[in-house]
């Protein structure tokens, strides 16, 4: 019965799909979607939307998996809750959260996230990495406060997140400035290196992020319009590119600042020789338009380039640099 019902929901949810006018979406291809990324290192899309249901994606959020365990998780939008579970990806085995920036549909689900470790076993401590604040947005730490402190937070039953009380996980609050122009490191451990640089998004302190890991290079530009060379410099030769894929080329000036045009994620995906590209937070005015923006990024790309979709997972080809 359960079984029929979720067809039925599914094979609504499509009809819906194509009536919306979300033709687009068919040219993706049968999606690989599954729990989990079996490659020894990987890549996962939870959520490649962006801030409107619309685009019946998750917003922003990303899996880094290494030998079948995620290890850090990248943003945390609204949907990536459930896409983590449905990764079956384990609060326990996450070494560090990173946030690009304190837009809700990049942060929105990290308080679900952290709730749900409180029924883990995890003792640890848990690295929390995000960019500074400014007079229109709070730092990293000024978010968690907002969210944890033990007498004014929203959540002030959960303040062990900061103190390491009630068998919670302590959280090791970790700001990088927004205006770094030089990758930082963000956090390293024995299996994986995090740097960051800050990233031009509108007036919002931004990061872009890359991860090291076994001689690959995965990395991941949170929003970004208007590409700072030094962002560039630091995924020269990734194996991935995550990039916002949020406008089309005819963008208003507003909307790109805020987000790379088609024909700039082109460019910043050749200057970088990026060697794979994948599209996510997707919206249904970048989807709708997918062909064009497609055939833009490869009047300057020529690498292999995908759109993503909740829960794809990437893994790198050939040869690791030496
Ligand atoms: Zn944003």
């Amino acid at each position: 019965m359960l079984r029929s019902i979720e067809w039925h929901a599914s094979r609504r949810f499509r009809f819906r799909m194509t009536v919306a006018g979300f033709a687009a979406l068919s040219i993706l291809g049968p999606h690989v979607v599954q729990a989990g990324c079996n490659a020894p290192v990987a890549v996962q899309v939870l959520g490649s939307g962006g801030p409107v249901s619309d685009d019946a994606r998750a917003s922003s959020g990303y899996l880094v998996w290494i030998d079948g365990e995620a290890r850090l998780l990248i943003d945390a939008g609204g949907g990536v809750f459930l896409r983590f579970g449905e990764a079956k990806a384990r609060f326990d085995t996450l070494d560090a959260i990173a946030i690009t920036h304190l837009h809700a549909d990049h942060v929105t689900d990290l308080a679900a996230i952290l709730k749900s470790g409180f029924f883990s076993d995890r003792k640890r401590p848990l690295p929390i990495i995000g960019p500074t604040g400014s007079p229109a947005f709070p730092g990293m730490r000024a978010y968690m406060d907002a969210l944890f402190d033990a007498r004014r937070g929203a959540y002030r039953y959960l303040s062990g997140y900061l103190d390491g009380s009630g068998g919670l996980a302590k959280a090791e609050i970790a700001e990088i400035s927004a205006k770094s122009e030089k990758p930082q490191k963000a956090f390293a451990n024995a299996a994986f290196k995090l740097s960051s640089v800050g990233v031009m998004h509108g007036p919002v302190p931004a990061l872009g992020y890359v991860v090291e890991v076994r001689g690959r290079k995965f990395a991941f530009s949170g929003d970004q319009g208007g590409d700072n060379p030094d962002f560039t410099a630091m995924i020269e030769g990734a194996d991935i590119l995550v990039m916002d894929h949020a406008v089309p080329e005819d963008a208003g000036p507003v909307e790109a600042a805020l987000h790379d045009r088609p024909s700039e994620i082109g460019k910043l995906a050749k200057a970088a020789h990026v060697r794979k590209l994948v599209l996510s937070h997707n919206m249904a005015r970048s989807l709708n338009v997918l062909p064009k923006n497609l055939a833009t990024i490869a009047e300057h790309y020529t690498g292999p380039t995908v759109a993503a979709d909740d829960l794809m997972c990437f893994e790198p080809e050939g040869d690791a640099k030496k």
